[in-house]
């Protein structure tokens, strides 16, 4: 019996470690498991890492690109496309005028009365549309008859008896934000489509010739006085509003910037003759590259499976069409490495599957244990039971990227300011010597969800501005968000170029 009794117990022993070991073994597994998801978030952190002293490479380079891009055709990634915009609207404007905003999946159509005393907008009525998908990819004559027919119908319905029986011709502005080679205020060749149009009849045509055309098929008595891209639209209403305004940047679905620069900087059109000596320049920035930019796995895998490889390179590290795309694939490599998110959700192999608006509601989810996060994993990405401390790295992930991309984009801002000499440097080729009695007050006017409706993407740029120009130079410079810049600086523009102010053609080239 003893005998038994002992075995017994010994058996028992035997079972109770085996199961504890069984446990231990699971524990460490686990442990190792986490390790290796924490690992993939430390590998993140390390190469996405933008301290100051990098920002300032970023800040040299994109000044040395800008430099570049003006002094030839080609010079450099940065096409700094000529706008033939010399003045800005002072706030003197005064009239009715209309703009077509045409850049993306939207279009816009609007009408501004102006009082012409500063910052007097009397009336603004903007109406969206959605462009039917099919007409990005049809003719251009499909597209400009859809355009022009919603532009009469908004003109029939804000207008009243008495202004549709004035005889004066009424004047447009014309947004049309994809790369164009301008020869003139109010004419441009379309150079290539982007953001999903395809209208092939369409590339290397005269663009206003084609509106005029079609405005004038419907009977409809406007005249298209300027061609813009939406950063022009956005310089032109931060102008309006406030004459320091030296530059504009767009942070939404793509990035840009724009900028006022001295007529004898633009090296590749010497001979160029404008009334104000300068001239905006369309950077088209989110094309910018350089080796400082750092840059991950995920950026080249997303770079390469892209339509367009080895271009818009700062666009895919800043815009809202990509940070999305750069937080799955993050998250689809800590699945790989660890079932702490369980199985891998098939969801996440679909690239944009999750759109930007999402992944900032999980950055600035505020509740304790992470709900919405918890809600977007199982909703969007069919990612059940997530425990909180795996949210709280999810969390983290959409801190990085967006970090990340508010320090680049205002690492671009005072490349810009570098260029133009009010970054407190004196300039790219100036003496170092900083003196911020010399700082002349500098608006940069900002339009795009990012900015305006990202709270910790607009905090982590205003801080990086701080750390990159220090705390005296950083107080001159100001960043001002403006709304519908894009048409209603178009308008602006129209009644600063409009065909009844004496000097409209005032700019030509000399040869
Ligand atoms: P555009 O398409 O002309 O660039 P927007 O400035 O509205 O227009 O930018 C749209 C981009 O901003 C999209 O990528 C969209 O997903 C993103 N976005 C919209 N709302 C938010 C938000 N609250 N937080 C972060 N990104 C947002
Ligand atoms: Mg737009």
């Amino acid at each position: 019996m003893g005998k038994l009794a002992v075995g017994v117990a010994v058996g028992v022993a035997v079972a109770t470690c085996a199961v504890a070991g069984v446990v231990v073994g699971r524990r460490l597994r686990s442990r190792r498991k986490w390790r290796r998801v924490v690992g993939v978030l430390r590998e993140l952190e390390e190469s996405c890492e933008t301290p100051v002293g990098r920002l300032k490479q970023v800040v040299d380079a994109m000044a040395v690109e800008m430099h570049a891009g003006l002094a030839s055709e080609g010079g450099s990634k940065l096409k700094m496309l000529l706008t033939f915009v010399d003045r800005l609207p002072t706030g003197s404007e005064i009239g009715t005028y209309y703009a077509l905003d045409l850049g993306g999946t939207n279009f816009r159509v609007l009408r501004v009365q102006l009082g012409g005393t500063r910052s007097s907008i009397l009336s603004k009525d903007v109406k969206r549309q959605r462009i039917p998908q099919h007409l990005m990819t049809s003719t251009s004559e499909d597209l400009f008859d859809f355009i022009t027919s919603k532009l009469k119908q908004f003109v029939e319905q804000e207008e009243t008896v008495s202004e549709a029986a004035q005889s004066r011709t009424r004047e447009l502005g014309f947004t049309f934000s994809f790369p164009v080679k301008q020869i003139s205020i109010r004419s441009g060749f379309l150079i290539r489509w982007t953001k999903g149009f395809a209208i092939e009849d369409m590339i290397g045509c005269e663009i206003i010739e084609r509106l005029q055309a079609a405005l004038m098929k419907k009977g409809l008595d406007m005249c298209a006085t300027v061609l813009v891209n939406d950063t022009v639209g956005i310089l032109a209403l931060g102008h309006y509003y406030d004459a320091d305004t030296v530059a504009a940047v767009k942070i939404g679905t793509g990035t840009n910037a724009c900028y006022m620069e001295r007529a004898d900087a633009i090296i590749k059109c010497q001979g160029l003759l404008t009334s104000s000596g300068a001239m905006v320049v369309n950077m088209e920035w989110g094309n910018f590259w350089s080796s400082h930019l750092p840059r991950t796995t995920y950026d080249i895998e997303m770079d390469m499976e892209s339509p367009n490889p080895n271009d818009q390179g700062f666009e895919k590290m800043i815009s809202g069409m990509y940070l999305g795309d750069i937080f799955r694939r993050v998250l689809l490599r800590m699945c790989k490495e660890s079932d702490v998110f369980g199985p891998v959700s098939s969801k996440l192999l679909i690239p944009f599957v999750l759109e930007m608006p999402l992944m900032a509601a999980m950055h600035e989810d505020d509740t304790p244990d992470l709900k919405v996060v918890a809600a977007i994993l199982r909703e969007k990405l069919e990612i059940q039971d997530v425990p909180l401390k795996a949210r709280r790295l999810v969390v983290k992930v959409c801190d990085v990227v967006t970090r990340r991309a508010a320090r680049l984009a205002a690492a671009g801002i005072v490349g810009i300011l570098k260029k133009i000499g009010r970054d407190g440097t004196g300039g790219i080729t100036g003496s170092r010597s900083r003196s911020d009695a010399k700082m002349r007050r500098t608006v940069v006017a900002v339009e795009g969800s990012l900015y305006t409706s990202y709270m910790m993407f607009r905090e982590y740029l205003h801080e990086a501005l701080n750390e990159i120009l220090g705390e005296d130079v950083a107080q001159h410079v100001v960043l001002r968000t403006t709304e519908d810049g894009s048409c209603v600086g178009a308008a602006l523009l129209a009644a600063l170029h409009s065909s009844s102010s004496s000097s409209s053609e005032g700019l030509h080239r000399r040869r």
